[in-house]
């Protein structure tokens, strides 16, 4: 590809509304551009990466035995409506209508439409073990969209769906798929981790969540200093001694009028942000706005409400507000809150000696120890792991990292076979219910935590796997005749080989050429100028090294491969 003709705008201005690094460089390097909030045009360079990841993606998953195919992202409400999503799924699912007033909505995600084409296709056990996946684009009307690709409304994904007779064999599903997610994240050239992402209550875990490993990140996890241990701190949970409740202590008033910060309301109160239980303010159904008081360990974003409203722990408070307290979830129907219906099935973990808080006039609470004072679930002797705690499985000690989700295997079981009859006949013409795992992965948000691993002050160092292009061939002086022709004699040759070469030929100042040669990244770097070519030379440069070597005109198409 000639620079001179490519579609390729570098921005020299930080965009105002990026907060992490990739976001910024994917800007600056001209990859996406943003259309609205969390949608975004890839642009030909940024497509370039995008399609590197599928490629890889598309390999490993078929490596395993998954079949690719693709399913629509409007799908009809009678497919939710029958799992029970359609009322569970809450804001992020962006619903229309068409012009018969007949009901859709946008896939976040697609069990249902694959546990359709399924139970409509099988009908043996013969036909059975079959994965099948798509990549393709989804929307979530995610409340806060940011971090670029990292967060988006609308993202492409990898979503795999696999199919067994019995757990059994929904487990080998799994373990494939974990294992080609191992490779897939491996062959991307990242850092990360595959964490447990529940309990693990159930003997083994059925559910990893892979996470790149970046300061960035919006997950916390632990890992054990001594055995493999690593999960999501969400579901890392500690054992602690569940002493007889104390006698009820009296619970102070504090008064916090008007709008406070979270930091604010914790100073006041004496104890540190991240123990303070903060006000979540999640939407119902019915559009009623309700307060579930949580406890926060991090920035203050309102991002797992989906997460809520299919009945798991929720991270994260709300906008850097505390909002008035209009009811709470069952498990805290104490001195605080009415019955929210729709959150009932939520566990709600106990939690000692915190503080439970509204924007009101006398609204708070401090000292709550929320086994004593407020009923509470069964978990009520777990709580969260933090840095320095025993590891539950081999008592070394527990670090915390953070991280990107850039993928999730899951067991799913039956929860969508069952509700959807999903069924084909056993060997002994019994009819099955299937048992399903789905496994996803976000093609952009591995763009871009590939971006938070790979960087400088100057730009971009993409890993050679998923680089839009392998080698960028400046030519310092393209007005120069023989510049010109060695670094056009050399863009050819590196295109018979196959490579992916971008050839600087563009008629600007060499200084510039060279920042955007950082900023764009591409970790091979040939300089062709008149000053070497005098010498017969040509200039090797890695990207991320910065290392130089010259080596003769005829030779440099061999030191590149
Ligand atoms: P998160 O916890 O970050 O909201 P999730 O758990 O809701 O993600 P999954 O339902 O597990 O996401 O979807 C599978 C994968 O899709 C995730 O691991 C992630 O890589 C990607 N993904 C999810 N939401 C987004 C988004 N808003 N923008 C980009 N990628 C996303
Ligand atoms: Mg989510
Ligand atoms: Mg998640
Ligand atoms: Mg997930």
């Amino acid at each position: 590809m000639r620079y001179s003709q490519y579609f390729l705008n570098t921005v020299r201005e930080t965009p105002a509304d990026a907060e992490v690094v990739s976001h910024k460089l994917m800007i600056r390097a001209g990859m996406i551009k943003k259309v609205a909030a969390g949608i975004y045009s890839y642009l030909p360079f940024g497509l370039r990466a995008i399609r590197k990841v599928e490629q890889i993606v598309r390999e490993e998953m078929n490596r395993a035995g998954a079949i690719e195919l693709l399913m629509p992202s409007v799908t009809p409400a009678e497919l939710w409506q029958e799992s029970g999503r359609w009322r569970q799924y809450g804001k992020e699912l962006l619903r229309l209508k068409d012009r018969k007033e007949a009901e859709f909505c946008l896939g976040p995600t697609h069990e249902e439409v694959i546990t359709d084409i399924v139970r409509r296709e099988l009908r043996s056990y013969r036909q059975l073990p079959v994965n099948l996946y798509q990549i393709q684009t989804k929307f979530r009307d995610e409340i806060r969209p940011r971090f670029g690709l990292m967060r988006g409304r609308e993202f492409i994904m990898k979503d795999a769906y696999s199919f067994d007779l019995d757990d059994a064999g929904a487990d080998v599903a799994y373990e494939k798929m974990y294992q080609a997610y191992r490779r897939i994240f491996q062959r991307c050239g990242l850092k990360f981790r595959a964490v447990e992402a529940d309990s693990g209550a159930i003997g083994g875990s059925f559910s990893h969540e892979f996470m790149v490993l970046a300061d960035s990140g919006e997950d916390a996890i632990v890992s054990c200093d001594s055995c493999e241990y690593a999960a999501n701190v969400e579901k890392a949970e500690i054992r602690f001694d569940a002493q007889a409740p104390a006698p009820a202590a009296e619970l102070q008033k504090v008064a916090t009028p008007g709008q406070k910060s979270i930091a604010e309301v914790a100073s006041f109160l004496g104890v540190p942000a991240e123990k303070l239980v903060k006000t979540l303010i999640v939407e119902t159904d019915s559009g009623e706005l309700v307060a579930v008081l949580l406890r926060g360990d991090r920035e203050l974003n309102l991002v797992k409400v989906g997460n809520l409203l299919d009945a798991d722990w929720v991270e994260l408070a709300s906008d850097d507000k505390v909002f008035k307290v209009t009811g709470a979830p069952a498990g805290f129907a104490g001195p605080v809150g009415l019955e929210i219906p729709v959150l009932a099935d939520m566990e709600v973990r106990a939690m000692a000696d915190f503080v439970v808080g509204a924007n009101e006039k006398d609204a708070h609470l401090t000292g709550v120890n929320h086994g004593r004072d407020f009923e509470v679930s069964r978990f009520a002797d777990l709580r969260q792991a933090e840095a320095g705690d025993p590891c539950p499985r081999c008592g070394g000690r527990l670090e915390t990292w953070r991280g990107i989700e850039v993928g999730h295997v899951f067991k799913l079981g039956t929860k969508y076979s069952e509700s959807m009859q999903a069924t084909v006949l056993d060997e002994q013409g019994r009819e099955r219910t299937l048992v399903m795992g789905c496994y996803g992965i976000g093609i952009g948000r591995t763009v871009a935590a590939a971006i938070e691993q790979n960087h400088d002050e100057n730009g971009i160092i993409w890993p050679m796997p998923i680089a839009p292009f392998q080698v960028l061939v400046t030519l310092v002086n393209p007005k120069d005749e023989a510049v010109a022709a060695a670094g056009e004699k050399l863009y050819r040759e590196l295109c018979e080989r196959g490579i992916e070469v971008l050839l600087d030929d563009r008629d600007e100042r060499p200084g510039s050429k060279f920042k955007d040669a950082d900023l764009i990244g591409i970790p091979l770097r040939v300089t062709v100028g008149s000053r070497g070519l005098k010498d017969g030379r040509l200039e090797l440069q890695q990207r991320r090294s910065g290392e130089r070597t010259l080596y003769p005109v005829d030779e440099m198409a061999d030191r590149v491969v």
